[in-house]
């Protein structure tokens, strides 16, 4: 009942000389990798919220990120332009907001524009008619947010209060005259993954499926993926493995994680485990409280959808589920981001769009968040400035691919030295092959995707492969021609 009558409420918006633009939804989660996602076929289970968006929409099987690492892939987005262009190469820049945006431009074009979660740009989001975000990196429990008359405070879990805010902006702060923008933006499952209190205990009887790299010794690679600080084995500290409690709970929530955690801690010290037997218990810790994280993701996206279709939003409402990069999970033995290697190369990018976007159909071209901008503003009817480098994403859509769509992507990583020392590299990725130079030490690698998916073996030099180097070579210099990459790295080395 209430949809019919929302319904007939709403006809008038589309009786104008053009049907009303369609609104946007982006949903973003930070550090959700596509291999932690059922409808991506996760072997860690399912996202029923997720996996249903997937079912009514269109997976890209091969979206990736240009830099992948928090605060760059955030830039790009907004920008449609490169991190050497937009100024966020590491997290260390201050976003300059004074930037053309996509949200900037649709509110220009009449759209009601709104940013709630997080940020994580240091600079005051612009462009935005309603904003709530968390300082920084934010809180999971009893956070913060910065909104223009300052700071307010929650008690509660963060991806619980993130949607409550969403909510009440679209039942309440919304202007129905006006197509609108909702950035919908995770602090989940982004490090510690300090689960909600609904879901401090799932997981706790089952075996999370190991990755066949779990415990890779990183030869047949450059000398830089062996000399990390990212290990499961090595860098997981006893915040991140829940040995201590997190440190923002109140009494009552101190209470419950205790409860949860306090049996399982003592098992473990009970245990005294070491070796592979300690890294396997690592990565059960590790995995089973970033999926608690994604589950109340899911949940509260669950929330969101039902609330689309009861207020008959969903008909009319492009629905966006992505994550500003990919992430380990115990793959090559890892946790965080920052390589060019598939798993934090990908990100999960799923649409759905009633009446234009195929249900459950899926793509495989190579899409990048270069182009979420391009995309946004061609699907609000708005012209894409000339200084945007990606490439609007509504043909492919609409299941028409461009005879020219992109046949390689361009990827450059700056933040080195930094925790996790990962060292600076660029490189390009077709749909077969992925050359990689890391620049500062003069390493190559080359990996054949097709023969080695896992990427084990570097190639470089191989003489079976000197046709496919060069041609990948002149893709290298031609991409780094197109998008006005400086011969000079832009990012100087940090003082002291
Ligand atoms: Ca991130």
């Amino acid at each position: 009942m209430r949809t019919s009558l929302l319904a007939i409420l709403l006809i008038p918006l589309a009786t104008c000389d053009r049907p009303q633009p369609p609104n946007i939804v982006f949903i973003f989660a930070d550090d959700h990798a596509a291999h932690a996602i059922g409808a991506y076929g996760s072997r860690l289970g399912d996202t029923p919220n997720i996996d249903r968006l997937a079912r009514e929409g269109m997976l890209f099987r091969n979206a990736f990120v240009t830099n992948s690492i928090c605060a760059p892939s955030r830039a790009v987005i907004l920008t449609g332009k490169h991190s050497h262009l937009n100024g966020v190469m590491t997290n260390r820049e201050r976003f300059d907001s004074a930037q053309v945006t996509f949200p900037r431009l649709l509110q220009a074009a009449g759209y009601q524009t709104a940013i709630i979660g997080k940020w994580h740009l240091k600079s005051e989001p612009t462009g935005f008619d309603f904003w709530q975000v968390l300082p920084g990196q934010g809180t999971y429990y009893n956070p913060d947010f910065r909104t223009p008359a300052g700071i307010v405070e929650h008690t509660g879990y963060v991806t619980d209060i993130i949607t409550d805010k969403v909510l009440e902006w679209l039942e309440s702060g919304r202007d129905p005259e006006k197509p609108f923008l909702l950035m919908y933006q995770h602090k989940a499952p982004h490090r510690r993954w300090e689960p909600g209190p609904d879901q401090l205990t799932f997981f706790d009887d089952v075996t999370i499926p190991e990755p066949t790299t779990l415990f890779d010794d990183y030869s047949g690679r450059a000398s830089a993926a062996a000399n990390q600080e990212m290990t499961i084995a090595e860098h997981l500290y006893e915040d991140d493995l829940k040995l201590v409690p997190p440190r923002q709970l109140n009494e009552e929530q101190l209470a419950s994680w205790n409860a949860a955690y306090e049996p399982k801690n003592q098992e473990f010290r009970d245990a005294n485990l070491s070796g592979a037997d300690l890294v396997r218990w690592k990565y059960q810790r590790y995995l089973k409280d970033y999926l608690r994280t994604i589950t109340s993701i899911d949940d509260n996206l669950g929330r969101l959808l039902t609330y689309l279709d009861r207020s008959g939003l969903a008909e009319n409402t492009v629905v966006i589920y992505s994550s500003d990069q990919g992430f380990y999970l115990g793959d090559h033995g890892w946790y965080d981001k920052r390589w060019m290697y598939e798993e934090s190369l990908r990100m999960p990018l799923i649409v759905r769009w009633p009446r234009v976007v195929e249900p459950g159909s899926d793509n495989s071209d190579l899409v990048q968040n270069l182009d979420f901008a391009e995309t946004f503003l061609e699907i609000a009817g708005v012209a894409v400035p000339a200084e945007m480098q990606g490439r609007s994403l509504l043909p492919l859509l609409r299941g028409e691919v461009p005879d020219d769509w992109r046949d390689a992507i361009y990827y450059q990583y700056f933040e080195y030295p930094a925790v996790h020392m990962v060292r600076r590299h660029y490189g390009v990725r077709t749909m077969r092959y992925k050359l990689i130079h890391y620049y500062e030490i003069g390493e190559w690698e080359l990996f054949d995707l097709h023969n080695d998916p896992e990427e084990l073996n570097s190639v470089y030099g191989h003489p079976d492969y000197a046709d496919v180097l060069e041609e990948l070579e002149e893709m290298l210099r031609r991409l780094r021609e197109r998008y006005d990459v400086p011969e000079q790295d832009p990012v100087p080395y940090p003082e002291g």
